[in-house]
């Protein structure tokens, strides 16, 4: 089954230490989910690092191209084992949270779904929660003035063509419409970074909007 992963872009300001604080969390605890990621977040940061260490008022050494390169090759120095894990929670997304995915106290948004807002300081920019969707449903729909991840902690969901599963990363931007539904047999989580206000559609569209703006 295809993989799906941030972009390179998400992945580049991320290892640049550029991005911000929600969708940082986000690209963090996918890496403690996806080794691939991971490998190449690493060769990233080595190459920012490098070429960063080479800036000189002078001027960039001719070799320092060959030098970078070679850094990449060498392997990683050993690290120290990550803490027990949590079954949903990867450990960057569990300290935010700041407890085990079973004392989360959620909130009922609608049949079959549930919400729990982090406690992320740049909540004007972005809304982060963890949404819960009960199998089959569908995941409420909505648009948004910017991008818009999302990824699965467990269980899966469907969106037209595409399949999500634990680890994978679905980016809307606001011109995608979107359907996602809860896969059979399980509940869905997931870990969703929306990027500015959420403009909920159908029914109890502008209600939800008027009660959350
Ligand atoms: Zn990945």
């Amino acid at each position: 089954m295809k993989r799906h992963h941030p972009s390179p872009e998400v992945l580049m300001s991320y290892a640049a230490g550029s991005l911000p604080e929600a969708p940082s969390l986000l690209v963090a605890t996918h890496l403690a989910i996806c080794p691939e990621c991971r490998v190449r977040a690493g060769e990233l940061d080595a190459l920012g690092g490098a070429m960063l260490e080479n800036l000189s008022p002078t001027k960039m050494e001719a070799d320092a191209f060959d030098r970078v390169m070679a850094r990449l090759d060498e392997p990683e120095p050993p690290r120290a084992p990550p803490p027990p894990a949590d079954p949903v929670l990867p450990a960057p997304l569990r300290a935010y949270v700041g407890r085990g995915f079973d004392a989360i106290a959620w909130k009922k948004l609608g049949r079959g779904v549930e919400e729990y807002r982090l406690p992320i300081p740049d909540a004007d920019s972005y809304m982060t929660r963890l949404l819960r969707v009960a199998d089959d449903r569908e995941i409420p729909t909505h648009g948004h003035d910017g991008d818009e991840l999302t990824l699965v902690l467990a269980g899966g969901f469907r969106d037209g063509e595409d399949s999500y599963v634990r680890g994978d990363v679905a980016s809307a931007d606001p011109t995608v419409s979107h359907s996602p539904v809860a896969d059979k047999g399980g509940e869905c989580i997931c870990l969703v970074v929306t990027e500015g206000k959420l403009r909920f559609s159908g029914l109890f569209g502008p209600l939800l909007t008027y009660f959350r703006g």
